[in-house]
């Protein structure tokens, strides 16, 4: 099919996720035809560096064959088996005891869902159950981040603590609350990392006494929160609320679905402070993108609470009909095979600094207020005033100025609305791809701050 045919039939008939919809209907859509490595071909033939792995996922790059094989041999070979009835199948088997290996020691049981909206949807209803089956029904209070992002559940929408997620959809809950980002570069305490995670402690602690402890279910956070900016909270933050968490009785939910395989550097964000959460949920990289699936992997304790909790023979009523589905957990074990033994993992710790070098650098660019990152996973916040931190008049409709000039310049990444640049390159990264990477962001930036009602914003 032509472009011009496809984008007509686009318009048309497809509902794009977290999008504008009229919005689209008239500007129409940007068609992707091809990918190798970290870059990606447009419709058009336009060729672009792809600084954002697609959708913070495509950690192995694009164009993996051995992924692809991994995929097709399986689909020869038994392309769906339902793990309803006691039915299970081989990869599904591996990948759940490769992960139990992989992940913090105090994770040792795996629900696989299809992404990360359902795995977030997942953890919720096991600590349900789980309160209801070990005699703590009261418990049903859920705390997560402002900026938080778990997803677009029906419930889990409501722990995403973003404007667009709830407007429209009755959300957030009665049983469910914020406490404030731990967010350095622009923390009422200050850019002090001990301060800022003392703050955030002290706000769990202040919403868990005012829910009463007896009543509340658990905390969820990402180990740096991505959808709502990348904010990179202070080392030491996430054990401190770990501990917080045990203390008050609360279970603590680690959202590694951005932050897990390799994107922070080490395989999950949690081993950075030696955390070991309750449940932790997974997508995204699992299986790099190249097919549909997430995990909630869950404590011995959750596990036998839920077991023991049920009458002997009922069954625990959550299931999916792709639950663990083979295909995707055949891709899943080559991806992980590509991380750990094809040497990915440790080529993205190795090109870490060319990354770090490269957002460093732009902070002496005009429209630059912070660079902030944490493995290959960063930002650069924009601002109208540095010493303010003012950011700019939405009128200015600057993101989409910022995105625009960054595909014009052959590079893709995230201009999230309030003006902050997402980065999330490739494990497979080259120090060359970096150079060109910041050579053409650099040059986006530029061309952005050359607009007259730019500059008239900075004066
Ligand atoms: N949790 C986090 C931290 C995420 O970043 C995302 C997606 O970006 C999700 C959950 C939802 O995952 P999915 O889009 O696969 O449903």
């Amino acid at each position: 099919m032509q472009p011009d045919q496809l984008i007509a039939l686009d318009r048309a008939h497809l509902i794009h996720p977290v999008s504008p919809w009229r919005t689209h209907e008239e500007r129409g859509p940007t068609i992707l035809s091809s990918g190798r490595g970290a870059y990606l071909t447009d419709a058009n033939g336009n060729e672009l560096l792809d600084a954002f792995a697609g959708l913070w996922c495509v950690n192995i790059g694009y164009g993996q064959q051995s992924v692809v094989e991994a995929a097709a041999r399986q689909m020869s070979r038994l392309p769906y088996a339902t793990g309803y009835f006691h039915f299970s199948c081989e990869p599904a088997i591996e990948l759940a005891a490769k992960l139990v290996e992989l992940a913090p020691a105090s994770l040792r049981h795996v629900y696989f869902s299809l992404g990360g909206s359902d795995a977030v949807d997942s953890a919720v209803r096991f600590i349900t159950c789980y309160y209801n089956a070990t005699g703590r029904p009261a418990k049903k209070q859920f705390i997560s981040l402002e900026r938080g992002y778990h997803g677009s559940s029906s419930f889990g929408a409501g722990l995403t603590a973003l404007p667009a997620f709830h407007r429209g959809f009755d959300l957030p809950r009665q049983e469910q609350h914020y406490i404030p980002s731990p967010y350095p570069y622009r923390s009422p305490v200050g850019n002090d990392g001990a301060a800022v995670i003392a703050a955030s402690v002290a706000a769990l602690r202040a919403k868990v006494a005012a829910l009463g402890a007896e009543n509340v279910a658990a905390f969820f956070c990402e180990p740096v929160q991505g959808s709502g900016g990348v904010i990179v909270p202070p080392k030491g933050w996430l054990k401190a609320m770990r501990d917080a968490c045990r203390e008050l009785d609360i279970l603590f939910v680690a959202d590694e679905v951005i932050t897990g395989f390799g994107r922070t550097g080490p395989m999950f964000a949690c081993e950075h402070e030696g955390v070991e959460p309750d449940l932790m949920t997974v997508a995204k990289g699992l299986t790099a993108g190249y097919a549909p699936m997430g995990a909630v992997l869950m404590s011995d304790a959750i596990y036998a609470g839920i077991a023991d909790g049920t009458p002997r023979g009922v069954p625990v009523g959550h299931g999916m009909t792709y639950s663990a589905h083979p295909v995707s957990a055949a891709v899943a074990l080559e991806v992980l095979r590509l991380y750990q033994e094809g040497g990915l993992l440790a080529n993205g710790q190795a090109v870490e600094r060319h990354f770090a070098e490269g957002l460093q650098a732009l902070m002496a660019h005009p429209l630059v207020g912070d660079a902030r990152h944490l493995g290959l996973l960063g930002a650069l916040e924009l601002v109208s005033d540095k010493a303010s931190k003012r950011g700019f008049d939405p009128a200015l409709g600057l993101s989409d100025r910022l995105f625009a000039a960054g595909y014009r310049n052959g590079l893709i990444y995230r201009a999230f609305g309030d003006n902050i640049l997402g980065f999330a390159p490739a494990l497979c990264y080259t120090a060359e791809d970096f150079e060109l990477m910041f050579a053409r962001l650099k040059k986006a930036l530029d061309e952005v701050l050359e607009a007259p009602d730019v500059r008239k914003a900075l004066a």
